[in-house]
């Protein structure tokens, strides 16, 4: 037997026996009210441990504890494998976001600071003398009393002008004149239903009688008549006459209507593409972008209406706020209110209107009386709401800029923030919430952080510890290792060959264990080879580049070369490289080169975004094909992707079942084998493999279909077996597994091999796109533009590549982007890692700080001349990465 354990000062955390994915039965002790933090190669099962075993506990505990009757929901939606965990406090996850996001949710909306905002407009706000005093909803877009009347907090008009939708007056309707119809059957069905209606449809657009000319165009009805395929109005005449059976009931729909329609409510990114081109978008004329009704805009702050207010840099918002709390304080003081006492009783009129206006409200919330919106502007009491507001807003901002994040404005939507953006976000916005006791499960916080911003991080951690809170922290940052209090490394390789504890205590105890991948990187050993980099005799010049805080920037790129750009969080990386580069690439090249996919949301597609691109490219382009930029936006909104349809490894997958004897006896073809094919995908949840269930005051519940039992398939579909498998079974394998099983399928084993490459050996085949993070999304991005063939001629973008990775990981990844250059292609990358940085041929620092502060070229060159130049925030690092 054992010995005896010393039993800890500390109450701490005991697992025994988690076996959640690939954990093989650990048994691990960790301490509490310390930074705990979990290491190890991707795929080790660092989240299975963290997320996967110790947060979910907590959380079904507490699921439990709330809404009893959920249990059995809550079983079925998986309770995690693990024999027992004892002492584990009530945890709060902050995770990487995956899937789609909101665009009506904004910096100032996901840390709730928007409300203290339109509070403080409602009671501390100037108000035009005429102008009744407003509540804090009646300065929200996103409700039926603050929205602009006229754009209905959209902020935009939509036009949908007569030249667009009917570009080529002189054709008739069946000549398609109606340009932004429908294309193939539902236009027919468009035409046909208007000669049902008594339209003529085959004489030009130009000879129509302006009445029907508008109602085709402009009408609201939608009316549903007996149709004729394919006649003309006379022939239709004469079939109706004739009493020829109609061919079907057809509906009409106005053609502007069709457009407005289809572009606010297709799922399509195609067909909005296609609408799109017939809107002419204008900034809505009453508010003017504003989204706001107009009493709401003539409240002001400062001389700021609420908008203007809401897009300024927090870190500016945070100086104006304390003048005015330093100004309201000192006013107060020497010039107090009718009352005598800044902030006490009220006028006993002002009193007597407030009870009044309670009792109207039926006595709602709004109204609690004293009523400080029932005072004068600058009253003593506007005063002390000022002072009052003013603070808890600076107060709750500080944490945000501590973070690196003081160039956001509130009025910022989530989707153009990146993922590291955003966590940060949401870990300043847990930092003020004064929760104690509960443990924070954190996944990568350093994620998009320059190693200068490191720093404050940490003193976002260790705020939140000394509050008496625990912190699990998944990482991969050597910095982040060296600042915990107690190190857990798992491993040692991914998947079956990892699910081990390695190593758990002090960081320093790691040194000692040869087994660790991590070991090397954290006390020295491993790492990539000297680089000498490349000389470039070719190069493309970027002149005059304006676009968000870049104000005309002049940048040289090397062509046949590894370009890492850095520069702190906020200082133009992702606008120069992710947005100004391809775009302008794309415009220098013509449409014969494909960059990337189209941008999805509406801003983009419309092009009305305020922060125009502009700038020019020049230099040896001769020698470039294709663009290929890959950011972290999910890829695919639907768990109907997943890795293996993506990379499109699944066709050659169907395509083997489909060949196999029993497949060809029973006719089954390689769409039988798609869960997107009704033929042979399971009808219960349409091969989803989960069905939706809806919880009574819960946000509702994925729970494994009880039909297929997860597999996605109807059972005759996975009677048919390849090698011993059905296709479900392939599904459910790991990149790294499939890599076995296909061993010598060339094609298949093509894409496994690069999966593995960049990282991703770990992931299941059939894991849906929802379910990855914004790293891996961006891996198998990159993964399947890297299995295509070679030729030499592509040049790559990539928005921070080792986001996510293992030091070892990103090692290897760099080391594939070492053999591309080799073969004669360009990457251009953000990179922050400056280990990765000292690999690169040239270096781009871009600074010197954030927002307005940055947006200039610091420093270029090769990666030891910027280091040794000394000048920007990245030289002191690099020097260090490249001793
Ligand atoms: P890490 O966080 O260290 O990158 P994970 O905990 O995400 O690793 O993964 C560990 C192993 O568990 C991998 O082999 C992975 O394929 C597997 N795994 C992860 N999530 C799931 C899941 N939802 N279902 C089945 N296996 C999973
Ligand atoms: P980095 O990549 O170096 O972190 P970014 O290029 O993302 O920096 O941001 C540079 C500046 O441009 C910041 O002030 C940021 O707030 C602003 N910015 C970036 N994207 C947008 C956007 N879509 N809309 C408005 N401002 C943006
Ligand atoms: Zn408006
Ligand atoms: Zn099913």
């Amino acid at each position: 037997p054992a010995p005896q354990e010393p039993q800890p000062v500390q109450a701490d955390v005991r697992v025994l026996g988690a076996r959640e994915h690939n954990l093989k039965g650990v048994d691990l002790t960790l301490p509490r009210d310390a930074t705990v933090v979990f290491t190890g190669v991707s795929g080790s099962g660092k989240s299975s441990l963290a997320f996967g075993t110790l947060y979910a506990e907590s959380q079904r505990r507490y699921l439990e504890s709330v809404a009893p009757y959920a249990r059995r929901l809550i079983d079925q939606a998986g309770v995690p494998d693990v024999d027992s965990i004892t002492g584990m406090p009530p945890a709060v996850a902050l995770q990487q976001q995956r899937g789609g996001r909101s665009t009506r949710s904004s910096v100032g909306s996901i840390t709730t600071l928007s409300s203290l905002v339109r509070m403080l407009y409602s009671r501390a706000g100037d108000y035009p003398d005429d102008q009744p005093m407003l509540y804090a909803e009646d300065f929200s877009a996103n409700t039926v009393e603050g929205a602009c009347p006229q754009c209905h907090g959209i902020g935009r008009v939509y036009e949908v002008p007569e030249q667009k939708m009917v570009p080529d007056p002189s054709l008739t309707i069946r000549e398609r004149a109606i340009a932004s119809w429908p294309t193939a059957w539902h236009g027919h069905q468009l035409r046909d239903v208007l000669v049902a209606l008594g339209y003529d449809v085959d004489v030009p657009w130009k000879n129509l009688p302006k009445k029907h000319r508008d109602w085709i165009l402009y009408t609201d009805e939608t009316p549903s008549v007996h149709v004729h395929s394919r006649l003309t109005l006379s022939e239709a005449r004469a079939a109706i006459e004739a009493g020829v059976e109609p061919s079907y009931q057809g509906t009409f729909i106005g053609a502007r209507n069709y457009v407005l329609h289809t572009f606010a409510n297709t799922k399509s990114a195609s067909m909005k593409r296609r609408v799109a081109q017939f809107l002419d978008v204008a900034p809505c004329p009453s508010c003017h972008g504003k989204r706001l009704k107009p009493e709401a805009l003539s409240v002001t702050f400062d001389g700021l209406d609420i908008a203007d207010f809401s897009g300024l840099p927090v870190r500016e918002l945070a100086l104006l706020l304390d003048g005015a709390v330093a100004d309201a304080s000192r006013q107060a003081a020497a010039n107090p209110g009718p009352t005598g006492t800044a902030g006490g009783a009220l006028h006993a009129d002002v009193r007597r209107q407030a009870v009044q206006q309670r009792v109207e409200a039926g006595g709602s919330a709004h109204a609690a009386a004293p009523d400080v919106r029932r005072t004068p502007n600058r009253s003593a009491e506007k005063l002390a709401t000022t002072a009052r507001l003013g603070k808890e807003l600076v107060d709750r901002l500080r944490p945000i800029i501590d973070l690196g994040l003081g160039y956001l404005s509130l009025d910022r939507t989530t989707p153009t923030l990146s993922g590291g953006e955003l966590q940060r976000l949401r870990l300043a916005t847990q930092l003020t919430s004064d929760l104690f006791g509960v443990v924070y499960v954190l996944d990568e916080p350093s994620a998009g952080l320059h190693p200068q911003d490191v720093t404050a991080l940490f003193g976002i951690l260790d705020g939140l510890k000394r509050r008496g809170n625990s912190l699990f922290v998944v990482e991969h940052s050597v910095d982040v290792m060296r600042h915990a209090d107690w190190l857990v490394d798992i491993g040692p390789g991914a998947g079956e060959r990892g699910g081990r504890i390695i190593y758990s205590g002090p960081t320093d105890g790691l040194a000692d264990v040869e087994e660790s991948v991590t070991r090397g990187y954290l006390f020295g050993g491993s790492g990539l080879p000297p680089h000498s980099p490349r000389r470039s005799t070719s190069w493309i010049e970027l002149n005059g580049v304006t676009r968000n805080n870049l104000g005309g920037v002049s940048v040289s790129i090397p062509m046949g070369a590894l370009t890492a750009v850095t520069g702190v969080s906020g200082s133009g990386k992702s606008s120069l490289v992710s947005q100004a580069l391809p775009a302008l690439l794309a415009e220098h090249l013509g449409n014969a080169v494909p960059v990337d996919e189209a941008p999805e949301d509406d801003e983009l597609l419309l092009a009305d975004s305020p922060d125009r691109l502009e700038g020019a490219i020049e230099g040896d382009l001769a020698g470039v094909r294709r663009v290929v930029s890959i950011d972290q936006k999910p890829i695919g909104r639907t768990p109907r992707s997943n890795v293996a349809t993506y990379t499109g490894l699944f066709d050659h997958v169907r395509n083997r079942f489909a060949q196999t004897p029993e497949a060809r006896a029973r006719g089954y073809k390689p769409g039988r084998f798609s869960f997107n094919v009704t033929s042979g995908r399971c009808p219960t949840c349409e091969g989803e493999g989960s069905v939706m269930v809806e919880l009574l005051f819960l946000p509702s519940v994925y729970t494994e279909c009880p039909d297929c039992h997860g597999t996605r398939y109807k059972p005759s579909t996975l009677e048919i077996t390849w090698h011993d498998r059905n296709i479900a079974q392939i599904l459910a394998m790991s990149v790294e597994e499939a890599h076995d099983f296909f061993t010598g399928e060339e094609d298949i084993m093509r894409s496994l091999s690069v999966l593995i490459d960049v990282g991703l050996g770990y992931l299941r085949l059939g894991q849906p796109a929802t379910e990855l993070s914004g790293g891996e999304a961006q891996r198998v991005k990159l993964a399947s533009e890297l299995q295509r063939a070679q030729r030499g001629d592509t040049l790559y973008v990539l928005d921070e590549p080792t986001t996510g990775l293992h030091c070892a990981d990103a090692d290897r990844l760099v080391t594939h982007l070492q053999t591309l250059v080799e073969a004669g292609n360009t990457v251009v990358m953000v990179a922050l890692d400056m280990r990765v940085v000292a690999a690169a041929d040239y270096v781009i620092d871009l600074g010197p700080g954030a927002g307005d502060d940055g947006g200039t070229v610091v420093a270029s060159g090769t990666p030891a001349q910027v280091a040794e130049g000394g000048v920007g925030a990245s030289a002191k690092y690099l020097t260090t990465a490249l001793e």
